[in-house]
């Protein structure tokens, strides 16, 4: 076992295999069969769904020469010829893929178009593969429009895009196009059933079905996703694991807030909100759990009979159906599928969650009989209020700006238990120079009300730990030489490395808690695992698991620099000449928020 091992091994390696593409496969096939070849094609589709597979399928069909060499082009490549063979192991002379995400100036273009003057070497066609080929820039569009208008007859081009748009329609109209299907999670499911049947590894049906569903219509993601369960799961696919894997979140969750939604019972969601911050579940999963819940309310509420009733929760989908009016279904509905895409807008994805169902309340209810309509949220927010107030007070007199960005990061559901500092509201009066209340540090003495979002937010957020320092120092290295950059070197900074665990093959399983769902992409996973790989020089399977980081890399830093923050100011205030101005000078301040530590402090 080693990384992304299904989706290496059950990689098609004919269009028969290719699995939900039919219409892709049967054009190419007939395409082959009667010669009638074009000499650029563009294969379009999300990631992960089988772009490179397919050009690959097409280079040996190209090129196949038969088991015993006297094949011409087919729609079967026969799988043991040379073309075949190297094509398949990534080593074919004729075969050149380039990924314009990481190769997309002029000058590899030139390159390409340099060797596309020489014949194939050994095969009947160069195939020229150029993958996320909207990353080119536009002067590396314009050098390969010639060679793509009028290519030699030995040469063809494959272009892949996530991102046709995005294309110049000079390219577009020179490429024969063919666009991809994501997979529906049933054509997923069932072929995660055969591969782990062959495989002789137990899976519980509805921990497939939610891999089918995490994997968004991309089977190389759900394979990957299945390695990781195996990890998980030493061995086996439990739902359980699988949950806790995907950090997904049950139809539990989902029902408790629609419920507290027709209620209008604000406590609860914010309440509902914490919990799965808590948990470490997924803020999205929730919104399209409550999608899914919803549209079965609404056909409850229309066509009651249409309910599968040996489905154990359809008794639950009834009993909401009948609490929420249908418009408010419909209402709410929509909310949670757009708002969705509006949670990666916020750094908090729970305070975006949070935004997002507070937002029916600001529409009237249209039950007459929900206690309290409309009220509740106005009682809850003074309620909230008071601790927002008392926090930019507090910072008020230190640092204004502080105070405005810790009043916007606080979430509304914080603060149930507040910090013994924030519970006095404390006068301010224009200009005052006395002491004001002086909050304790774990390891420092008393201080001049620092900056209240440089103090740790709980008392475990600086729990640190062994391998904590070890991912440290592992990764800073790797992300300075650029070997970890974009978001994944953000996964890398949001993770905490919580364990190392024996797996078979004698490959260690290293296990990483990230709280933000869009970090636990399969992409992010497979690039770290990668990067990690070839600086320890040995194969790992990093296992990207929800769950609480307390000690990250981006957290480390963030205490460094409040501690060199709060020693730049402890040094100004006490600085003598500083001193000697305040005391000479009743009304003078320091400016808030000038403060800043200076490079060589340390
Ligand atoms: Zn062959």
């Amino acid at each position: 076992m080693t990384d992304v091992v299904l989706a290496r091994k059950y990689r098609p390696r004919s269009f028969e295999e290719m699995v939900g593409q039919g219409h892709v496969v049967q054009a190419l096939g007939n395409a082959l069969r009667s010669r009638r070849l074009h000499h650029a094609y563009l294969f379009t589709g999300t990631r992960g769904i089988g772009k490179t597979t397919v050009s690959r399928i097409l280079a040996k069909s190209l090129n196949c020469t038969g088991p015993d060499g006297s094949g011409g082009i087919t729609a079967q490549p026969c799988g043991v010829c040379q073309a075949c063979t190297e094509i398949d192991a990534d080593r074919y002379i004729d075969y050149i893929e380039l990924d314009a995400a990481s190769n997309r100036s002029i000058d590899e273009i030139r390159d390409l178009i340099e060797r596309a003057a020489y014949k194939p070497s050994v095969g009947r066609y160069k195939v020229f593969m150029i993958d996320e080929a909207h990353q080119l820039t536009k002067d590396a569009f314009n050098a390969l429009l010639k060679t793509l208008e009028e290519p030699p007859e030995y040469l063809k081009f494959v272009l892949a895009t996530t991102d046709p748009e995005k294309m110049l329609p000079t390219v577009l109209s020179r490429c024969l196009q063919f666009n991809l299907r994501p997979m529906a999670p049933e054509t997923v499911h069932s072929h995660l059933q055969t591969v782990l049947a062959a495989e002789g590894i137990a899976a519980e049906d509805p921990a497939l079905r939610l891999i089918a569903r995490a994997a968004r219509g991309s089977m190389r993601d759900a394979l990957s996703l299945t390695d990781q369960a195996i990890a998980f799961g030493a061995g086996q696919i439990a739902e359980a694991g699988v949950r806790a894997m995907l950090g997904s979140v049950d139809r539990h969750h989902a029902a408790t807030l629609v419920q507290a939604l027709a209620r209008r019972d604000g406590p609860t969601v914010l309440a509902t909100v914490e919990q799965l911050r808590q948990h470490g579940l997924s803020a999205a999963g929730t919104l399209e759990e409550m999608a899914g819940l919803l549209q079965q309310m609404a056909v409850a509420q229309v066509v009651p009979e249409a309910l599968d009733s040996s489905d154990p929760d359809s008794a639950a989908v009834q009993a909401l159906a009948a609490a929420l009016p249908p418009d408010e279904t419909q209402l709410l509905y929509s909310m949670a599928l757009q708002g969705r895409a509006e949670l990666s807008l916020n750094s908090d994805e729970y305070a975006g969650l949070t935004m997002v169902l507070l937002r029916l309340f600001a529409f009237p209810s249209t039950q007459a009989s929900a206690p309290a309509p409309a009220s509740a949220p106005a009682r809850a927010l003074p309620l909230q209020a008071t601790p927002r107030e008392a926090r930019a007070v507090v910072v008020t007199r230190a640092a204004p700006s502080a105070a405005r960005a810790a009043a916007v990061a606080q979430p509304l559901a914080n603060a149930p238990e507040l910090p013994p500092w924030l519970d006095e509201v404390i006068p301010v009066e224009a200009g005052a120079a006395e002491a004001v209340a002086a909050p304790a540090l774990a390891d420092g003495g008393p201080v001049d009300a620092p900056p209240v979002d440089a103090l740790p937010v709980d008392a475990e957020s600086s729990l640190r730990t062994a391998l904590g320092e070890r991912w440290s120092l592992l990764l800073r290295p790797l992300a300075a030489a650029g070997a970890v950059t974009a978001m994944v070197r953000e996964l890398a900074w949001q993770a905490e490395w919580v364990a190392v665990e024996p797996g078979s093959d004698g490959v260690k399983v290293w296990r990483l808690q990230v709280e933000r769902e869009t970090l636990r992409a399969a992409p992010l996973r497979d690039k770290l695992q990668a990067a990690l790989q070839a600086a320890q020089n040995r194969p790992l399977l990093l296992l990207v698991v929800a769950g609480p980081a307390r000690d990250t890399i981006a957290r480390r830093e963030f205490e460094a620099r409040a501690a060199d923050q709060l020693r730049a100011e402890q040094t100004i205030q006490s600085d003598p000449a500083v001193v000697e101005l305040m005391a000479q000078f009743r009304t003078a301040r320091i400016v808030p928020g000038s403060i800043r530590p200076v490079a060589d402090s340390a």
